[in-house]
């Protein structure tokens, strides 16, 4: 079962989150089964955006939706992960071109994402009960570090967002094969009353950093491998059996991370108001009915004309969706 643990340092300003997708991510895949499979680079992708969705929704205090986001400019055009407060996911991409070959079925994301150095990482917050011409929170980074060299891993895009935007030191490990999305997240967390720390020798804050960067090495050195056949018990002993850990109980089942769409026929409806009628009826003209299919569970949903002239007879335009990809 899809599994999430927190834990603390006791005594310590830091903080822990490990997350296994098991069950929930292979639904993902399976679903896929029925339109095109995704290239083993992209289910890779996409197996660590889910599970880095889900460390971040975890990880903020906030009601609504945390959308990961990655604008391509290679062969995949978007990928995208969402997942609501109470930890369920949706993660599927857009692929335009052909993704190259790979023996290991990993490829560094300057050969998929970011080949122009043109490829952005957006993370949206999506407020869930949004007011009227209220904008969702969005933070964009480039895929490259400060000295302008592409990054080649979405942890190191995601630990630089985190710093840039939220100024807190991260250490994120990701990993996924077509049986296991996982994740490892170590943040630091922010000192209270910092005003307080002068006129010590060695402040709280030296300590602070210490054990931090002492906790931060040790979470690095996870090796991707370790992450996807250990289980969450001998990963946190291996690592951190020398410190004092306060975990948590696992999140699991209707309490832990699945898989979840937020499609309806409703949100269908919505979009394809947007389009306007005139753009609709001319579908219902050529093709008989109007056929929209969810990019990220699979379910079709058929508008025929009676149902497209009962949708623009109806009321005022809803806000859109959250997702470009509906
Ligand atoms: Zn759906």
């Amino acid at each position: 079962m899809s599994e999430l643990h927190k834990f603390l340092f006791e005594g310590m300003p830091v903080r822990g989150m490990l997350v296994r997708l098991t069950d929930s991510w292979r639904e993902v895949l399976a679903r896929r089964q029925s339109a095109e499979p995704f290239d083993p680079p992209v289910r890779q992708l996409l197996g660590e955006m889910a599970a880095a969705g889900v460390l971040m929704q975890a990880n903020i205090k906030f009601n609504g939706a945390v959308i990961l986001q990655i604008f391509g400019d290679g062969p995949v055009k978007v990928a995208v992960s969402e997942v609501t407060p109470d930890l369920g996911f949706r993660t599927t991409a857009k692929v335009v071109g052909d993704v190259p070959a790979t023996d290991t079925g990993t490829l560094p994301l300057n050969e998929m994402v970011n080949v122009g150095g043109h490829g952005r990482c957006a993370v949206t917050l999506d407020p869930q009960d949004r007011l009227p011409g209220q904008q969702p929170y969005q933070g964009v980074v480039p895929l490259s570090g400060d000295d302008g060299q592409s990054l080649t891993k979405l942890s190191d895009v995601l630990q630089h967002y985190m710093l840039k935007s939220e100024q807190l030191d991260t250490t994120l490990v990701l990993a996924a094969n077509d049986e296991l999305a996982a994740g490892l997240l170590i943040q630091r967390l922010p000192l209270e009353g910092e005003g307080n720390l002068e006129g010590k020798g060695k402040t709280d804050q030296d300590e602070a950093d210490e054990d931090y960067n002492r906790i931060a090495v040790l979470a690095a050195s996870l090796k991707r491998e370790e992450l996807l056949t250990l289980d969450a018990d001998t990963i946190l002993h291996r690592l951190f059996w020398e410190e004092k850990l306060l975990r948590f109980e696992p999140q699991q089942g209707v309490m832990g991370p699945r898989f979840q769409c937020t499609c309806s026929r409703e949100r269908v409806g919505n979009m394809l108001r947007g389009l306007g009628q005139e753009e609709v009826n001319g579908i219902i003209e050529e093709q008989g009915r109007v056929d929209v299919g969810c990019d990220f569970c699979g379910v079709r949903y058929q508008f025929d004309s009676v149902d497209v002239t009962e949708l623009f007879a109806q009321g005022p335009d809803h806000p859109p969706g959250s997702s470009n990809l509906q």
